[in-house]
């Protein structure tokens, strides 16, 4: 069975795009950890991060970089961390999470509330500072 990621390739559920390539796309996360918090994955279903091919595990850092960069430019938090966790979706994927205050913890149960016109809002702001 595909996994959810692989429907949001397909198109056959819908997503906050942010930047899409022939191999990667990035979305917002559903379930955010801080406004802006965004997942790459690259598109060849492969579960373990680590598993995946050296140049295809390159290409996926690049792509990270530069959607990283987008994520700053648009939301200007003070960086941008790096998660890879994978037990909840068995796809591969980086999540980016914007760090706006010293304080703020980067675990991924910390949920926070993001209205459905934020995230369109911050989805669209990204995408539009993205240079691939
Ligand atoms: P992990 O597998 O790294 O533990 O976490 C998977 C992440 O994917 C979670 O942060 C969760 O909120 C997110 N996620 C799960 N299902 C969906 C979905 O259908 N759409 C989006 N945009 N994110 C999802």
């Amino acid at each position: 069975m595909s996994s959810i990621f692989t429907k949001i390739i397909k198109g056959d559920i819908p997503s906050y795009k942010v930047a899409e390539s022939e191999s990667h796309i990035a979305f917002l996360d559903i379930n955010p950890i801080a406004e802006g918090h965004t997942l790459v994955v690259p598109k060849k279903e492969i579960d373990y991060v680590f598993d995946l091919p050296d140049d295809l595990f390159s290409e996926t850092m690049s792509f990270a970089k530069k959607v990283a960069g987008a994520v700053d430019r648009a939301l200007k938090p003070i960086r941008t961390g790096v998660v890879v966790d994978g037990r909840e979706v068995p796809h591969a994927h980086i999540h980016l999470i914007p760090i706006y205050k010293n304080t703020q913890e980067v675990a991924l149960r910390n949920k926070v509330k993001v209205s459905k016109s934020r995230m369109e809002e911050i989805s669209a702001a990204i995408a539009k500072e993205v240079i691939l």
